[in-house]
């Protein structure tokens, strides 16, 4: 299965800021077996989309998006809109919406759907808070997580979503998750959607996310059951990020 670099720029750069990572980024040399996308502002994806020319990498990525198609939800994009800007991969339930804006289990799910009859590929984020890894809740709070974004998914072979693994307490943090803690997670997952989707959850890759950097990627995307990741602060410098991706593969 190809492994796949998100970078997700989170609350920072607008249009002006945005094109000019997308240049910088361009100018990187970059791995060819990997895939790689960027989780921009919607505010931005038009001077992303922009400076990328013609070219298709980096792939562009929603950071959000509602569920419905059009309507009186003042403030809100439909994955639709998206789609105009070429977004190939949008995030769902990224736990900073999850914390900050109450986004609930049943949101998410419904942005997922949304997303993937858009024609884009949910990113759907899951993970437990420090105090639930403590109390031993870790797996049980995952699964219920999962279960309820995937609920009414379609898989028809092709990949449904992408599920991306991020303990909240190690997002941001620098204390990343160790890559065999993440890899028991990640059995865990990939036992769930094997029993929702069959043969197709074979093709859906399941993620790390939580400071994820230029030393430490390789080591992750080495280890078996995790198809790559997402990464917050360590792609917000664009040499930075070229780094990791060409650290990514070597490993
Ligand atoms: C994220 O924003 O999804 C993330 C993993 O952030 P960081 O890499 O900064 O921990």
């Amino acid at each position: 299965m190809k492994k796949i670099l998100i970078a997700n720029w989170k609350m920072n750069y607008g249009p002006i800021k945005a094109g000019a990572w997308v240049r910088a980024f361009r100018r990187e040399r970059l791995p060819k077996d990997v895939d790689i996308a960027i989780a921009v502002p919607h505010i931005s994806l038009a001077a992303a989309r922009a400076s990328l020319g013609r070219a298709s990498i980096p792939a562009l990525a929603s950071q959000n998006s509602f569920w419905a198609e059009e309507g009186p939800f003042t403030g809100e994009i439909a994955p639709a809109m998206l789609v105009e800007f070429g977004v190939a991969y949008g995030l769902a339930g990224h736990s900073e919406r999850r914390i900050h804006l109450g986004e609930t289990d049943e949101m998410v799910a419904k942005k997922a759907v949304a997303l993937q009859k858009a024609g884009i590929s949910p990113v759907i984020c899951v993970g437990e808070n420090a105090l639930q890894r403590k109390k031993g809740e870790a797996n049980k709070v995952v699964r219920t997580q999962l279960q309820a974004a995937l609920k009414d998914l379609v898989g028809d072979g092709r990949a449904p979503a992408i599920i991306a693994y991020e303990p909240v307490w190690a997002i941001g943090t620098g204390k990343a998750c160790a890559p065999e803690d993440a890899k028991s997670m990640h059995a865990l997952i990939r036992g769930i959607l094997e029993k929702k989707f069959g043969k197709t959850a074979d093709n859906i890759r399941i993620i790390y996310g939580g400071s994820v950097d230029a030393r430490n990627v390789g080591e992750y995307l080495s280890t078996t059951g995790i198809d790559g990741a997402l990464v917050g602060g360590a792609s917000l410098d664009p040499r930075n990020f070229g780094l990791l991706c060409r650290a990514a593969v070597i490993a």
